[in-house]
């Protein structure tokens, strides 16, 4: 191995292989360090088996609704929460297996060890030291679980811990319902689990606007209880798990921890590279180069306490990774902003949030799905869709939303954004009939009609 080397990536997640395919392209002096498992926490624990969770939650769901359809026998359909959970560890190996193809056959440029670091360009693994002109950290993030909650031991589980399950307990309590609170509870809720949802705050899955949360709280609670604005206290009893929060006092035979995840810096040894730490213990990264202050060295993905979402981290790494090998360190924009959560209706937000907003420089146009001819043929009919654009230009800077197909909708609003494309570009697109995205042309006319620069037709008029 040569000394010193041209990149130490440290950290084998979403983030890290990203980093790692940009820097394999340019040179072969390099090594990867991954603690613990490789394959991914989105593949092993994360995106893709809460998704296979939900996908198994919501087809056994669908059965509420076959009266009204005209299919019959719905009553006699069982769930075997055992079988839905080695489904998910099935189809969670084989994304598992895709990642590890990447660091496969580096041999020793691939190391199983923590790291920590002794300076800007020294790292520590496994009582072996290497240099590197350049270091990426890529180390992730922890389900954050408070101290006093771990003599509970295995009445309480995160999502490290949920798919690995044989079995989930009858009565469950989630506490926290940012976004993988809310998938989650809903989806174990839709298994058949007697299932209480807490969160500290009123609002759910992040989102801002207090409309599409409202919309978003009651949908949510047509399903299960769901207790908001109130600490959660969990204590040990013979019976099981005693939570209180606010007026609510129930017991339960286990707690899902859905508190939000902390950068996985502690131990790292940050403190060796001489740079300004936050609170957190984070440094300042600038998220157009992933360079840490003006050090040779990039945090990126969840590590860096930014936005936590596969794309990004991904995104992240890729810069990092381009940068760790070029001559310069490139400044690239990023994407507009996308979340999506996989709760039926999904929550999702592109572009600016309602509370980024002055709301004396915009619009909003809004959209409700109950009486929305796709939306009630597919039985999917509630939720709303908020569109906010600039009350001058007609540009669409962002939209927050419960709706049907919401992930679909967010995706074409991310599209706009990205796109700089003003209410107007977005009313020429053809909508066909019928589709959830009328819903988007109902809510875009609505600012069209209330803009200065008003059209009298979505249609642009021929110019000869
Ligand atoms: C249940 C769940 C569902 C999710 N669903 C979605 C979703 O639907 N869509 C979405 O966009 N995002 C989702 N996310 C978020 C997404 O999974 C993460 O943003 C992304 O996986 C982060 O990738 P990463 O590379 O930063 O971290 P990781 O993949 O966690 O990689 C970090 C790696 O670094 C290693 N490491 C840590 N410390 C050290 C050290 N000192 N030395 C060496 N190695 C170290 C860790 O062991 C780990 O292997 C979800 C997350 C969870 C938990």
């Amino acid at each position: 191995m040569r000394d010193p080397l041209d990149v130490i990536v440290i950290g084998g997640g979403s983030a890290g292989l990203s980093a790692l395919r940009e820097v394999m392209k340019r040179t072969q002096h390099f090594v990867v360090i991954n603690d613990g498992p490789w394959g991914t926490m989105c593949a092993r624990v994360g995106c893709m088996p809460s998704k296979a969770l939900i996908a198994a939650a919501n087809a056994f769901d669908a059965r509420r609704d076959f009266q009204d359809l005209g299919i019959s026998g719905a009553n006699g359909l069982s769930l075997d929460v055992p079988a839905v959970l080695r489904r998910v560890r099935s189809l969670r190996d084989e994304f598992v297996a895709g990642n590890l193809d990447v660091t496969e056959g580096l041999g020793e440029r691939a190391i199983t060890g923590r790291a920590r670091l002794l300076s800007v360009d020294r790292v520590r693994v496994n009582g072996l030291e290497l240099r590197a002109r350049r270091i990426i950290i890529a180390t992730g993030s922890t389900p954050i679980v408070p101290k006093p909650w771990l003599p509970l031991g295995e009445r309480l589980l995160t999502t490290d811990t949920l798919f690995e399950q044989e079995t989930l307990p009858n009565r469950i309590a989630v506490v926290g319902q940012g976004a993988l609170g809310v998938e989650l509870a809903q989806a174990l809720r839709r298994l058949g689990l007697d299932v209480v949802a807490l969160g500290e705050t009123k609002t759910v899955a992040g989102l801002t606007d207090p409309e599409v949360n409202a919309v978003a709280v009651e949908a949510l609670r047509r399903e299960l209880p769901v207790h908001l604005g109130d600490k959660a206290e969990l204590s040990s009893q013979a019976a099981g798990v005693r939570v209180r929060a606010g007026h609510t006092d129930v017991v339960v035979d286990g707690v899902l921890v859905a508190l939000g995840r902390r950068p996985n810096l502690e131990g790292l040894g940050l403190d060796a590279l001489g740079i300004e730490l936050d609170a957190d213990g984070v440094p300042n990264v600038d998220t157009r180069t992933m360079q840490a202050g003006s050090l040779p060295v990039f945090l990126v993905g969840d590590a860096n306490g930014e936005s936590a979402v596969l794309h990004e981290a991904s995104d992240d790494g890729h810069i990092a990774g381009l940068n760790a090998t070029g001559k310069t360190f490139e400044c690239f924009r990023r994407r507009a902003p996308l979340t999506i959560v996989f709760s039926e209706p999904n929550i999702a937000m592109a572009g600016k949030r309602f509370a980024e907003l002055d709301v004396a420089q915009v619009l909003i146009g809004e959209a409700r799905f109950e009486h929305q001819g796709r939306a009630r043929i597919a039985q999917r009919n509630s939720g709303m869709l908020r569109v906010y654009s600039d009350r001058h230009s007609g540009l669409v800077l962002g939209a927050e939303l419960c709706a049907p197909a919401g992930e679909h909708l967010a995706h074409l609003l991310a599209l706009a954004i990205e796109r700089a494309l003003t209410v107007s570009d977005l009313l020429r697109m053809p909508f066909y009939h019928p589709v959830f995205e009328e819903g988007l042309r109902t809510a875009l006319r609505q600012l069209s009609a209330h803009s200065p620069a008003s059209k009298d037709s979505d249609l642009a008029r021929c110019t000869e």
